[in-house]
């Protein structure tokens, strides 16, 4: 996908400052961000949602989980966080390409809006 948004940040196309990055996976801040911690971590390879996960991405999400932890460690978050993955547009989904949001570093509410 050429033209998508997160595949041009995931081949670094835009300059974007990545805060991990492995061959499968980059993470960057969000752009806007909503907690004092909120960094996005995103399969390279273009998949557009959860909904559209295959079998064989199943090492590549485990590789992303893995780096979501050590990123949360990293930014200090021993007191919690919150992984969103918002998923079509019921789900709140803006960007359609497959994005961990990584949330913390302040009381997050619940249920979400
Ligand atoms: P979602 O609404 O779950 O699809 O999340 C998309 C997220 O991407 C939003 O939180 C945006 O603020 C963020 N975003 C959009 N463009 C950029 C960008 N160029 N760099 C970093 N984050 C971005």
């Amino acid at each position: 996908m050429s033209d998508c948004l997160f595949c041009k940040i995931g081949r670094g196309e835009l300059g974007t400052e990545f805060l991990l990055e492995t061959d499968g996976i980059a993470a960057f801040r969000d752009i806007h961000p909503q907690a004092p911690t909120h960094i996005l971590v995103i399969p390279k390879k273009h998949i557009q949602s959860l909904a559209q996960l295959e079998p064989e991405d199943q090492t590549l999400m485990g590789e992303l989980l893995l780096a979501i932890r050590e990123l949360a460690e990293k930014e200090g978050l021993q007191d919690g966080y919150r992984v969103v993955v918002n998923t079509g547009r019921d789900g709140g989904q803006s960007v359609d390409h497959l994005h961990f949001h990584l949330l913390g570093g302040r009381s997050l509410q619940w249920p979400p809006g």
